[in-house]
């Protein structure tokens, strides 16, 4: 499983912060990744980003599809940025 960072993201970084094993990036360019991202690959689902995060932005995965059905393409949307690119800040 994995945590999912989803639409209602400021980008304000919090997250990114505490994250322990750091797969939480800034989405770039912004025009065309608005929010932060989660690598599903590498996410150990501690939960230690949720409480961080000021508008409530980030779920298990599994959570996200039951509480936020409307927002569930945010699942793929966070494991493309990693699978596809841009990914990890070079
Ligand atoms: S759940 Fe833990 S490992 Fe996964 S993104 Fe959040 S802080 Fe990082
Ligand atoms: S803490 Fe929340 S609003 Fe801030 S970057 Fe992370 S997901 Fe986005």
């Amino acid at each position: 499983m994995t945590h999912v960072i989803f639409d209602l993201c400021i980008r304000d970084g919090a997250c990114a912060e505490v994250c322990p094993v750091e797969c939480i990036v800034p989405g770039e360019p912004e025009e065309e990744w608005p929010w932060f991202y989660i690598d599903p690959d590498t996410c150990i689902d501690c939960g230690a980003c949720v409480p961080e995060c000021p508008v409530d932005a980030i779920r298990p995965e599994e959570d996200l599809k039951i509480e936020f059905p409307q927002y569930v393409a945010a699942i793929e949307l966070n494991a493309e940025y990693f699978r596809s690119g841009p990914g990890y800040p070079k």
